[in-house]
């Protein structure tokens, strides 16, 4: 379908409502894979991991990793969900040269933890997104298809597969349906993502970069009519590999859908393909007809019983979670929602957070990352993070401020200059000479100068118009370049002039 083709988005939304799910796949960060002993390693050279246990060669036998069990636990109870005090793993059979067993062990009608939810918060609306399932199963290898124009295996001369990421321990985390999102949909997807990964990174069980595909997600999209009794057919846009795609992929899904549904057409249940370069999605398979993976409990394998105990422990060994450490931040700080939400939309918080436990104030670290530094970051088209400038260096800026030392257009000034590498603020200050002029001896000479090529509004402030002292300390503040104390120039030259 042609971009012309779509339904502008908001004239979609006035007829359609949407539902959304989102199926998320977390590569855990353990030691060794999910059951076998072959070590994890990112970026090692192709099929140098692999025994045959996960190479799947006959007579090997399966052992669970204990790591994973108690990471998958840790992420059930974070999102709320109930743990299961006895559940299988299953082997889901099907044919495709990824998986070496031609089977994948995963979890199918037992999953390890069950019924939860994430509260999400947009645009000052708080939306909960219930949990149907968090379980466990083991990665499948890396096909790369050569020769064809797309990197799909359609047109390609021949496949080369890696087997490395082949029974890497893998979380899958799937939502139930989430509706009554109306126009949102798109940003409570993207939102619910960010939050799930900041929980997961916060549990420290996964490095969740979603640029390596350590975190991907799987987006459902379907339309219905506003007011239908029934929901319209999902798609399943695969593999999305960023949060802004997330967002992108649902957007792209409604407009695309409310064409077909305005054109009488029928929404076909299918995967589809998410294309970073246009934000389109194609068709992958259809789903019309369910496959069947002929489950079965995995034989070689115990069942996986945790004990309450240890569920318990882990329960208790869980670290504050983002959502509650954002609200103690707050409260400590002082800030508004509004201000949080800002300083999160920015990516701020820690950088904060660590500004001022480098001694600066709650309002003046905010001031510099939201004022000239998100300027700057927006500017390079960077993250704030990514910025070469250290949460100390602002504190140092805020504290030379503080003291009087600089002002805040040469605060601004040594920001520029550590940004472009000069180094520390205070070596930039001594390097540049960025000091403020508060020293009489140097002020008084400028206020002299000031007064002697302003004649006029030296009589009118002997007068006694004292509102006129203004043009005096700007002519000061010119002459010393922005550097003087304007404070006490202007203390100076009412003395002069009493
Ligand atoms: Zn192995």
């Amino acid at each position: 379908m042609s971009v012309a083709e779509l339904v502008p988005y908001d004239e979609a939304l006035s007829r359609y409502e949407p539902v959304i799910g989102l199926e998320t796949h977390v590569e855990l960060g353990t030691m060794t894979k999910m059951f076998c002993g072959c070590l994890i390693e990112f970026g090692a050279p192709p099929n140098t991991s692999v025994c045959p246990v996960c190479l799947g060669l006959p007579g090997s036998l399966p052992v669970t990793n204990r790591a994973a069990i108690e990471y998958t636990i840790k992420i059930g109870l974070a999102l709320n969900c109930s743990i299961a005090t006895w559940c299988r793993f299953a082997r889901k059979n099907y044919f495709y040269p990824d998986m070496p067993k031609d089977f994948q062990i995963s979890q199918y009608d037992e999953p390890l933890c069950t019924d939860g939810y994430l509260d999400v918060t947009v645009e000052g609306q708080e939306f909960r997104v219930g949990i149907e399932r968090v379980h466990l199963e083991e990665d499948t290898g890396k096909t790369l298809h050569v020769g064809g124009a797309t990197g799909r295996i359609h047109g390609a001369e021949y496949s080369l597969v890696d087997y490395n990421r082949a029974g890497i321990p893998l979380v899958e985390v799937v939502t139930k349906p989430v509706t009554g999102t109306g126009s949102l949909a798109p940003l409570v997807a993207r939102a619910y993502v960010t939050e799930l990964r900041g929980l997961l990174q916060a549990l420290d069980v996964s490095d969740v970069r979603m640029e390596e595909g350590s975190l991907r997600s799987d987006v459902n999209t379907s339309l219905a009519p506003i007011g239908a009794a029934e929901w319209g057919k999902r798609t399943e846009t695969k593999n999305v590999n960023s949060l802004r795609s997330v967002e992108r992929a649902v957007r792209f899904e409604i407009e695309r859908q409310a064409a077909i549904l305005d054109a009488g057409g029928r929404v076909v249940q299918e995967t589809r393909h998410f294309h970073e370069d246009n934000g389109t999605t194609t068709s992958g398979r259809s789903k019309e007809e369910a496959q069947d993976y002929r489950y079965f409990p995995e034989p070689d394998l115990v069942p996986v019983a945790p004990p309450a105990e240890w569920v318990e422990q882990l329960r208790a060994s869980l670290p504050e979670l983002p959502a509650a450490r954002r609200a103690r931040l707050q409260e400590a700080w002082g800030f508004s929602d509004q201000e949080m939400t800002w300083l999160r939309n920015a990516g701020a918080i820690d950088l904060v957070a660590q500004t001022i436990a480098a001694g600066a104030s709650p309002a003046d670290a905010r001031k510099w990352w939201l004022g000239e530094l998100a300027m700057h970051a927006n500017k390079s088209g960077v993250e704030l993070s990514s910025l070469p400038v250290t949460p100390a260096n602002v504190a140092r800026v805020s504290a030379l401020v503080k003291a009087g030392a600089l002002n805040d257009k040469l605060a601004r000034q040594v920001l520029e200059a550590v940004l472009a590498g000069e180094g520390s603020p205070d070596e930039v200050v001594a390097a540049r000479g960025l000091a403020v002029v508060s020293d009489d001896g140097a002020l008084t000479e400028a206020v002299d100068a000031a007064i002697a090529a302003n004649p006029d509004i030296a009589a009118k402030i002997r007068d006694g118009k004292t509102a006129a002292v203004g043009a005096l300390v700007g002519a000061v503040m010119k002459a010393t370049k922005g550097r003087a104390d304007a404070s006490r120039a202007r203390q100076l030259i009412l003395e002069r002039l009493s």
